[in-house]
Order: structure tokens, then sequence, then C-alpha cells
């Protein structure tokens, strides 16, 4: 084993994203002679497009209790690392170093400047302190073990030459996006080592659909809708947000956060939707909106006055989907009952027949990985290997959209920072 100093250093971190670069500066924050290395030219590339390039950076929510109901199953493992760090420490993290963070709604903070990069370049700045060797365009090929301990890494290209460190930070990430350099390597490593590995499943994912109005309706947003969603013809469940139609199906909030339950159920039977798109109005409530734009505009054809009642830009579609709706040249004045009650059971419950989960290219996160019950959280060290630390999407910990992916970045990067 090579023991020239460039070789060889109190801590190594395999993988350059939000976790690794977290824990790759608290080291060197305290002292310790750190190599950072990563596959890819450059650090941080799926935080940089986080958030569609906004990087929903934390959730605000300061009530740990509250907060920690977002992680399902993972809850009881996550209430002593968020001790240590937490929401409030990000902010001071992040605040301290230049870059105030802005709360908007359903509690997600982001940087003032609405930029990734920007949170990037904080991270990157970070790293900057003379302590730390980073070596990028370097994949991992291999770790080396003796007994319970991690003895050393090899990398592509560098046959002969083993890096070695007392301790070893593994943050390779998960599987989702693998074009940003996370395609599941870590997940292989730590199985081979021993430990129990979920194996990655598409979690927070867009929907495929089969329905043309859908497609036709690619790129329109609309804040708060409610989505049913039914096997068989029989209801499970419901939710209300923001949705975002696509020329390949459903995404936004409300659909990303619904993806975990309806890729299980797609396993069940067939899985259909409606939509309704005044979740806040009941049917008389509706008709009696309907009413009054039909009254104000009783001579004009119902085809031009649709757009005063549904969202803009929809019309077309919602026209394709209206049974009955004999001719849309019809004027106002002319519209029978049934039309006005087959208009109002649609905006209730525009159809939309499910194929599948969008896959890992289009995952804001994949889950599976570690279970947690196998990693000290007090610390993040491996219960198996005593000088292994692990972070960030390489633990299987289920979450929603809304800050709370990077939010576990930010923690067990820090904690593993801190004990490595
Ligand atoms: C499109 C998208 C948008 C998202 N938006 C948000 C958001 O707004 N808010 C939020 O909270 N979360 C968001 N997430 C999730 C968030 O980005 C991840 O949870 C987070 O980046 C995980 O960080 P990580 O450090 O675990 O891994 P990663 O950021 O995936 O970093 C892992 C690094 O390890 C490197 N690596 C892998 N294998 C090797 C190897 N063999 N050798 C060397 N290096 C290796 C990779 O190249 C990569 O740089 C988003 C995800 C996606 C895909």
């Amino acid at each position: 084993m090579s023991q020239k100093p460039e070789y060889n250093f109190d801590v190594i971190v395999i993988g350059g994203g939000a976790s690794g670069m977290m824990a790759a500066g608290r080291c060197a924050e305290l002292n310790k002679k750190v190599l950072m290395i990563e596959k890819n030219r450059e650090l941080g590339k799926k935080l940089k497009i986080t958030g569609g390039g906004r990087c929903n950076i934390t959730n605000a929510e300061y009530d740990t209790r509250v907060l920690l109901k977002n992680y399902g199953a993972a809850e009881q493992f996550l209430y002593s690392p968020f001790a240590q760090f937490g929401v409030k420490e990000s902010f001071d993290f992040f605040e301290k170093r230049g870059l105030p963070l802005v709360i908007q709604a359903r509690k997600r903070a982001f940087p003032q400047t609405e930029k990734a990069l920007d949170v990037f370049r904080v991270l990157e700045k970070n790293l900057k302190n003379g302590r730390i060797t980073i070596k990028t365009n370097s994949p991992v090929t291999k770790i080396l073990k003796n007994g319970n301990k991690i003895t050393g890494i090899k990398v592509a290209g560098e046959k002969k030459e083993i890096y070695t460190a007392h301790s070893y930070i593994l943050a390779t990430g998960g599987a989702s996006h693998p074009e940003t350099g996370s395609t599941g390597d870590g997940f292989n490593w730590l199985r081979d080592l021993g430990h129990n590995v979920k194996s990655p499943t598409e979690a927070i994912v867009p929907l495929s659909v089969e329905d043309a109005w859908i497609k036709s309706l690619s790129g329109i947003s609309i804040p708060c809708m409610k989505i049913t969603f039914y096997v068989d013809g029989v209801k499970k469940f419901s939710k209300t947000g923001k949705l975002l139609f696509t020329h390949f199906g459903l995404s936004g909030p409300l659909i990303l956060n619904c993806a975990q339950k309806v890729g299980d159920l797609l396993h069940t039977g067939s899985v259909t939707a409606k939509i309704d798109i005044f979740p806040d109005l009941d049917e008389s409530k509706l008709e009696k909106k309907i009413l009054k734009v039909f009254d104000e505009n009783k001579n004009k054809m119902f085809k031009n006055i649709l757009g005063e009642i549904v969202p803009d830009g929809t019309t077309k579609a919602i026209l394709s989907l209206l049974k009955n709706a004999k001719s849309p040249d019809t004027k106002v004045h002319s519209v029978t009952k049934e039309t006005r009650k087959n208009l109002i059971a649609t905006l209730k419950a525009l159809p939309a027949s499910i194929t599948g989960l969008m896959g890992f290219d289009r995952a804001v996160i994949a889950d599976g990985g570690v279970d947690l019950a196998e990693i000290d959280m007090k610390t993040m060290r491996s219960k198996i290997f005593e000088n292994l630390f692990i972070t960030g999407d390489l633990l299987h910990i289920q979450r929603q959209s809304g800050g709370f992916s990077l939010q576990i970045c930010w923690t067990t990067g820090y904690i593993a920072g801190s004990n490595a």
C-alpha cells in the first residue's frame, strides 16, 4: 500500500455532490487533511439543477417533530442527527456565508437570488481552505477492506496507486438523473461490503398517461387542483396542490408527491385518476359561477366564453372532453341544462389513465439505500465498518419534494464531516 503523503489523507470523501461537499468542508474546518474525489469533471452537477435551477435548499419548518413527519418510516432515526444540525443550522450555515434565503409557499426555502449555482458557490468556497485536495474526473472503481475497516480506494486509470485515509465518507448519491453522475455505484459497493441496501425505485417522479387532452396542455401549470386516484375503478386517495401538464403526462409538486403511492397502486391494477380543477367550489357554487358568466354573455358563442370559466389555455382541451356538447358554436342562451350539468361534472372530474411512472432519468429522487438501522445516526458511521461514514441519497429515507432531500444532505454531510 502506498505511503506517499500525496496518497495518504485523514479523510477521503467519495462523491462531490451536495452531501459530499458539505462533509468535506466540515472536515477541513476541523483541520483534517481531506481528499475529495469525484468522477465528473465538475463538482455538484446535480445540485446545480435542483429546483429547476432555483434550488429548494431546505424546508423552513423549524419544529423538528413536524418536519420529521415528512420522512416516513425514517422519522424515528432522524431525531438525533437533526438535533445536531437541523433546518436552523442550515439557514445559519448559508446565510453566514453570504447567501440570504427566502421562504416561499409550503415553507420551501430558496436562495434569495433563486440560483442553485449560488448555493454551489457557497459550498465550493467552503472547500477552498488549503486542507482539501480535489480530484475530479476520477471515478472510484474499488473500495478495499480488511476486517471491519476500509483500507483504501482505487481510481480508474491509476492501476497501481491506492489512496488511503483514516476515515472514508461515502457520498456517491442515489440513482436518479444518472447523467449527473449518480449511477448507483455506492449502492453496489455497500451491498458488497455486507450492508443491507434497498434497491432504488423512482420516488419523486412524474406520471405518464395515455390521454391526448393532457399532452395537448403541455407546459400549462395550475396552482391548485385536486387529483383522486382509482384502481380498477375503486377510489384510493386524493391530494391537492400545483399540477403541471407535460408532453408525456402529469408533473408538478402535486404529482411528484403522489408518485410513490401511485407506484405501489400500479402493481395492483389499472390506475386511473380524476382531476378536479375547482377543488374549492362544490358543484352548486361552481354552477353559480358558470351561470354568472353565462348571464353576462348570453349572445356569445359557448366556446368563446368557456375561457372565462376554465384556467388559461385549457379551453380547447376541455371542449374536447365535453360529452353532448353538440356544437361548441351554440350561443350561450341556447346551452341546455344538460350541457351545463355535463360541463360541471367534467370540470370536477377530468379523466386520466395512468400508464406508469417516468424512469430514473426524470426522477427527482430515487428511494432505496442503506437501511438506517445499520448506521449510527449520531455520527453517520456504518455499524459494520468503523471508519466508514455514509451520507445523502445513499441512505434509505423516503421524502417528499419541498427541500427535504437537500436538508438530509446538509444534516448527514455535516455530521459525517464532524465525526470522520
Ligand atoms: C432534477 C432534480 C431536482 C432536484 N431538486 C431538489 C430541490 O430543489 N430540493 C431538494 O431538497 N432536493 C432536490 N433534488 C434532490 C437532491 O438533488 C439530492 O437529494 C441531492 O443532490 C443528493 O446529494 P448527494 O450528495 O447524496 O448525491 P449527489 O448530489 O447525487 O452527488 C453524488 C456525487 O458522487 C459522484 N459519484 C458517483 N459515483 C462515483 C464514483 N464511482 N467515483 C467518484 N464519484 C462518484 C457523482 O458524480 C456525484 O457528483 C433534486 C434532484 C433532481 C434530480
